[in-house]
C-alpha cells in the first residue's frame, strides 16, 4: 500500500518561492569589484534571477544546456545560480585558478553555451576563447560604466542585459532528477572530471547542511561563505541560507585578505563562516598582528583539507568554535562534520585534541564504510585504516560523459580515494589520500597527523610530508617546512625534537627540508604530486 502524501518534486525553484514569501527582506551583502558594500534582499535577488530567466528565454537555449560562471562569491553570481538552474539549465561553476588549458578543456567538455565572467577574470577568457568555439557569448558580471575593454567578440554586459526585462517569470516544471549544477574536480592527475548535481540532490544536501550538528543554520545566523562558489557551490551555503532565512555576506575577491575579512565579520556581525584552512591562517595572522577581535563570530566550518590543531586553539582564544568538515566535489560536498556528542564533549587534554581533529560523524544521508585491500569491511575501532567508501542521495553515481571507472567499482558505493579510520563514537578520521600514503616497512604512516603536529611549532608556517625512497624501509617520510616570519633560525633538530611524543616514534620524519613556499592547487590544497616531483632526486642521508 502506498502512502497518501503529495508527490512534490524537490526543485531549486522551491527555495526561491519559499524565500520570496517567508524571508523576503533578509539581506545579502557583497563585496564586488565595482562596489565594496552592495546590499539588497533575497526578494531583490530573486527578482533579478527572473529577469535573467527572461534574458535566457530570448537566447534559443535547450533544456539541460550548460551555462558557465567564472566568478567570485557575490550577488550577481548568486542570481546566476538561481536564474540558470530554475530555468532548466545547468549552472556550471568554473574555478578561475585552474590552468588556462584546463579551463578551456572544461568549457569544451561541458559544452558551455554561455560563460558569465567577473571583470577580473577577463584575461583568462580572452586567453581561452580562441580554443572554445562552442561558446556563443561571454557575459561580463558588471554594469555598463564598468565594462572592461576587450578583444572578445560576442560580449554582453550583465546589467545591460537585465535592464528592461520583466521581473515576472513562470519557472518551468522540471523533474527533480534533472541536472541543476555542474562542478569539475580539480584533477590533480589527469583531466578534471565533471560532477553533475540534480535538483533533488541539491535540495536534500541543503536540508542536511542546516542541521544543528552540521552547519547549524537558522534565521538568527549571518553567514560568510569564504569557500568559493566555484568550489563545490560554496559547500551548499547559497542554497541553505535562503532556505532558513540566514543573512548572507559574500566576500567577493577578498577571501584571502585577513584585514578585509575582519572588517566584514565585525561590520556585518558574522556569526558563522566556512572555508579551507589557508583562509583561516590569513585571518588569524591579521588578528595577531593587528590585535583586532572578532566578537560576533561563533562558529566556523573548516574543510577541504585537514585543519591544524594550532588553528583551532587560536580560534578558541577568540571564542570561536571550530568544526572540521569532510567532503568532496563528488559528495555535494558534505560527508561528515565534527560536532561534539555529549560523551565527546566531556573529553579533555590530549584525548580532546585528538578527537576534535577528526573529520567527524557522517551526516544523516551519507553511509560510510572502510575496507581493506580485498574489499573486506573493517571495524569501527579507531585503529583499523582502510579505503573510505560512501553512498547516499547526494553522492555522484558517475562522472559527466565518462564511463564508470575505479571510483564506482564496488557496486553501489563511491570510492573516495581517502584512507580513514572510524572510531566507536562514529568519528571518522582521514589519515591520507590513497595516492599520498607513505608505507614504511609495510606499515602506513599518516602524513596528515605528522603535518598537523609540525604546524603546531610556532616557527612553522606550513608543512607537508611526502614519502621518499629508502633502501631499508622502502619509503620514509620527508618533512618539508615553510618557516614562519621570525622563524629563520628553525633547525631540523628543533622541529624533529618538537615532534617527539606527539606522534608515534617511527612516524618521525627522517629528514627536514626548508622551502620558501609549497605548491598549492586550484582549491588551495598542497600539491603533493608536484612536491614529490621537486624532491624526486632526494636521498636520505646514510645511517
Ligand atoms: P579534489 O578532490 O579535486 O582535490 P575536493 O574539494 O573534492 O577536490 O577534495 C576532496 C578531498 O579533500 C577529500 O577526498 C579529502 O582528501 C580532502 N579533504 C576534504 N576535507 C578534509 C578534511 N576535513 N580533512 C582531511 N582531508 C580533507
Amino acid at each position: 500500500m502506498q502512502g497518501l502524501m503529495m508527490d512534490q518534486p524537490l526543485l531549486v525553484k522551491s527555495i526561491v518561492e519559499f524565500a520570496d514569501r517567508v524571508n523576503p527582506d533578509v539581506e545579502i551583502v557583497s563585496f564586488t569589484a565595482d562596489n565594496p558594500r552592495h546590499r539588497y534582499t533575497y526578494k531583490d535577488a530573486f527578482k533579478r534571477a527572473r529577469q535573467l530567466a527572461n534574458v535566457f528565454a530570448g537566447w534559443g537555449l535547450e533544456r539541460g544546456d550548460r551555462i558557465a560562471t567564472l566568478a567570485w562569491n557575490d550577488y550577481r553570481h548568486f542570481e546566476a545560480y538561481y536564474g540558470i538552474s530554475c530555468s532548466g539549465f545547468v549552472a556550471h561553476t568554473i574555478n578561475p585558478r585552474l590552468f588556462p588549458e584546463q579551463v578551456a578543456y572544461i568549457i569544451n567538455h561541458a559544452e558551455d553555451q554561455y560563460v558569465f565572467v567577473d571583470p577580473m577574470f577577463m584575461p583568462i577568457v580572452e586567453g581561452v576563447a580562441g580554443h572554445c568555439p562552442g561558446v556563443r557569448g561571454w557575459v561580463v558580471l558588471t554594469s555598463a560604466e564598468h565594462m572592461p575593454e576587450t578583444s572578445l567578440d560576442n560580449v554582453h554586459c550583465y546589467e545591460t542585459l537585465l535592464e528592461g526585462e520583466s521581473t515576472e517569470f513562470d519557472w518551468p516544471e522540471l523533474d527533480e532528477r534533472d541536472a541543476c549544477a555542474l562542478c569539475y574536480t580539480s584533477g590533480t592527475t589527469g583531466n578534471p572530471k565533471g560532477v553533475l548535481y540534480s535538483h533533488r540532490s541539491t535540495l536534500l544536501h541543503a536540508f542536511a547542511s542546516v542541521w544543528p550538528d552540521v552547519m547549524g543554520l537558522s534565521s538568527s545566523e549571518t553567514v560568510l561563505p569564504i569557500v568559493p562558489m566555484f568550489h563545490v557551490n560554496a559547500w551548499g551555503t547559497p542554497y541553505a541560507c535562503p532556505m532558513v532565512g540566514a543573512k548572507l555576506v559574500f566576500p567577493g575577491p577578498k577571501m584571502g585578505d585577513g584585514a578585509e575579512l575582519t572588517k566584514l565579520i565585525n561590520e556585518e556581525k558574522i556569526t558563522m563562516s566556512a572555508g579551507v584552512p589557508t583562509v583561516w591562517l590569513n585571518l588569524l595572522a591579521h588578528l595577531r598582528e593587528s590585535g583586532e577581535t572578532i566578537e560576533s563570530l561563533k562558529r566556523i566550518i573548516v574543510g577541504g583539507a585537514a585543519c591544524p590543531l594550532s588553528v583551532m586553539e587560536e580560534f578558541d582564544s577568540h571564542g570561536v568554535e571550530t568544526r572540521v568538515g569532510w567532503g568532496m566535489t563528488e559528495m555535494s560536498p558534505l560527508g561528515s562534520v565534527n560536532a561534539p556528542t555529549p560523551e565527546v564533549a566531556e573529553m579533555s587534554g590530549e584525548d580532546w585534541d585528538k578527537q576534535r581533529l577528526k573529520a567527524g560523524r557522517p551526516v544523516f544521508g551519507v553511509e560510510m564504510k572502510i575496507t581493506d585491500d580485498e574489499g573486506k569491511e573493517l571495524p569501527w575501532d579507531g585503529e583499523a585504516f582502510g579505503s573510505l567508501k560512501v553512498r547516499g542521495p547526494w553522492i555522484c553515481s558517475g562522472y559527466f560523459k565518462l564511463d564508470a571507472g575505479d571510483a564506482h567499482a564496488d557496486e553501489g558505493w563511491f570510492e573516495t580515494g581517502d584512507v580513514a579510520t572510524i572510531d566507536p563514537h562514529g568519528y571518522m578520521a582521514i589519515t591520507d589520500r590513497t595516492k599520498d600514503v607513505i608505507k614504511s616497512g609495510g606499515e602506513w604512516i599518516s602524513s596528515i597527523d605528522v603535518e598537523n603536529a609540525a604546524v603546531g611549532h610556532p616557527k612553522v608556517a606550513e608543512a607537508a610530508v611526502i614519502g621518499r625512497y629508502h633502501p631499508k624501509w622502502s619509503e620514509r617520510p620527508l618533512l618539508v617546512v615553510v618557516r614562519d616570519k621570525g622563524g629563520e633560525d628553525l633547525t631540523p633538530e628543533e622541529i624533529l625534537g618538537f615532534l617527539e611524543g606527539k606522534i608515534a616514534k617511527w612516524w618521525i620524519p627522517d629528514a627536514v627540508e626548508f622551502v620558501d613556499e609549497l605548491p598549492h592547487g586550484a582549491t588551495g590544497k598542497i600539491q603533493k604530486v608536484e612536491l614529490r616531483e621537486v624532491f624526486k632526486d632526494f636521498a636520505f642521508p646514510e645511517e
